[in-house]
């Protein structure tokens, strides 16, 4: 990656930045994620691009903010980055950051993570979240082999493994079940969650239908609703592999038909604009009003 590429990062304006990680900017402050916070103490400088907390000390720059608060090493956080807001960063090229130290990154290790998915194993706040509010089908469950553990600070997480096509463990999301608790996700180092749900795709016969979700959580209702489905990354950009996953797709697959219920909103449709880039022949289906999501669709519309 280029100093110039870096740059561009950099300069991403910084509370925007902010509000795509889920954070409320309130004239240039907000609550800190970073420590206990209940009065916003946490502001943003726009000369300059940074944020500080006046409390917890917390401080640095865009990409600083996503390491921190998406507990990612720098290479990742700079990939968040570049996805949210349609920059492409070249890979190769990606050996030296701004400050001119190597940055090397440990790849995924799934030998340390595999067996957590042998026996999943839900502790009582995921089957809340999923059986009670999500009411997803328990077979989307074992398929997904959602499972969940309790960090040292008692704080209970969903842990979502992510499978590339040929069943290999390639990375893992873990999902905090405290409402409104921050952060909302964490990755072990090196975890690679592109598309989700790979496997699904062995499973296509001719002339089905394969639905796009944007997400874990809208996927696993699609499933529960019958259908064959994969999710995409919130990230509304694509990486060139999961582009060329997605264009695969109606190319070994003549009579396959690719769906879609975008969000009702302006980022919903975007995004389906820009898969049908990708999938000319996706198809589009409106959701009813009232319902954000699909996930929302199924838990008020079909399941009852
Ligand atoms: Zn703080």
């Amino acid at each position: 990656m280029e100093k110039y590429e870096l740059q561009k990062l950099r300069d991403l304006p910084i509370e925007g930045v902010a509000e795509r990680l889920g954070l409320q900017v309130s004239r240039h402050k907000c609550l800190c994620p970073f420590h206990a916070d209940n009065h916003p103490s946490l502001s943003f400088k726009v000369s300059k691009n940074t944020y500080r907390c006046f409390v917890c000390g917390a401080s640095g720059g865009t990409i600083d903010l996503v390491m921190k608060y998406l507990n990612k090493p720098f290479r990742e956080a700079c990939q968040w980055l570049a996805d949210e807001n349609n920059l492409i960063i070249n890979d190769d090229r990606f050996k030296v950051n701004g400050s001119g130290f190597k940055v090397k990154e440990k790849p995924f290790d799934a030998s340390r993570y595999e067996r957590f998915f042998e026996r999943p194993w839900l502790n009582e706040e995921a089957r809340r979240f999923l059986f009670d509010e999500r009411r997803l089908d328990p077979r989307v469950v074992r398929w997904c082999r959602l499972t969940s553990w309790k960090d040292k600070q008692g704080v209970p997480w969903l842990q979502i493994p992510y499978y590339n096509r040929e069943g290999k463990l390639v990375g893992i999301q873990n999902r905090n079940l405290v409402r409104g608790a921050l952060p909302r996700f964490r990755f072990p180092q090196g975890s690679q969650c592109g598309i989700y749900n790979l496997p699904v795709l062995n499973l296509l016969r001719p002339g089905e239908q394969l639905f796009i979700t944007e997400g874990c959580s809208d996927c696993w209702a699609m499933l529960s609703a019958g259908h064959k489905a994969i999710a995409i990354p919130s990230a509304t950009l694509l990486t060139k592999k999961d582009v060329e996953i997605l264009e695969s797709l109606t190319m070994n697959h003549e009579s396959l038909t690719v769906h879609m219920y975008p969000d009702r909103d302006e980022p919903g449709e975007r995004l389906f604009l820009q898969l049908q880039k990708v999938l000319p022949s996706l198809v589009h289906h409106q959701l009813p009003l009232g319902c954000k999501d699909f996930g929302e669709y199924y838990t008020l519309k079909i399941k009852h």
